[in-house]
């Protein structure tokens, strides 16, 4: 076991052969075990059914629904985001546990679709968040999704599926757009700085300009306040 844990598992260039059986082995693992997180914004979400039950049945590639963010691979953008909804899915992504990865499902999260000239549309969702994969059509059938789904597990078999590297290295980039898109004052509580420090993704560019505002404007957070029987409205 000691030897073991000698062997680098992390970091580029690694010469131990058992390290990359390993990599490859849990790269393998991981791309069969799925959990996908569907965040239903828009009418491309209505294939979704169909994709999972019986007649396509997307559970046979080992992919399936999960109900939480902390605990999901995958985030599924189904079609259209408004701004107000973008900001929940930005909180969403960062509330998700690394290796994650996104799917943006329909036209309109390439570029807008059919919303193209919408002001309260996001136009392009690759600009507030690293997308690993796009499935377009208006909307895409099963089929389309399903054969997506298998492209992204071969990327991330073959270690290529790495968008959420690029959120910690370039967080000053995304950062930025979301604060032209949602004002200076933009914030969410997840301290991703931390976190790219934490796996060690700290870029030259993950600190910038747009970081040093968010520093100015951030407010802690604050405990929530927990009443368990104590409250004035249980007193009598
Ligand atoms: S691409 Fe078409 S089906 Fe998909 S969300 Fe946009 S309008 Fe709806």
């Amino acid at each position: 076991m000691k030897r073991l844990e000698q062997i680098p598992v992390k970091g580029e260039g690694r010469g131990n052969p058992l390290a990359r059986v390993f990599d490859e082995l849990t790269n393998f693992c991981r791309s069969r075990s799925l959990f996908i997180l569907h965040y239903c914004t828009g009418c491309g979400a209505i294939e979704l059914p169909p994709a999972m039950t019986s007649r396509f049945d997307m559970e046979r590639l080992g992919i399936q629904p999960m109900v939480t963010p902390r605990q999901a691979d995958i985030l599924l953008i189904t079609g259209y985001v408004s701004i107000k909804t973008l900001k929940r899915v930005i909180l969403t992504y960062e509330q998700m546990g690394a290796p994650k990865y996104v799917i943006g499902i329909c036209s309109c999260t390439v570029n807008g679709g059919m919303y193209w000239q919408s002001y309260a549309t996001a136009k392009r969702l690759d600009e507030y968040m690293p997308v690993d994969l796009y499935i377009a059509g208006c909307m895409p059938r099963p089929e389309a999704v399903i054969e997506g789904m298998r492209h992204l597990m071969r990327r991330i078999e073959n270690g290529e599926a790495r968008g959420w590297e690029d959120y910690y290295r370039r967080y000053d980039h995304y950062l930025g757009n979301q604060q032209a898109l949602f004002g200076d004052d933009w914030q969410t509580p997840t301290d991703v700085i931390a976190e790219a420090r934490h796996y060690g993704l700290l870029g030259e560019q993950t600190l910038g300009p747009h970081t040093e505002l968010l520093q100015q404007v951030q407010r802690p957070l604050e405990a929530l306040e927990m009443r368990l029987g104590h409250g004035p409205e249980h007193e009598s």
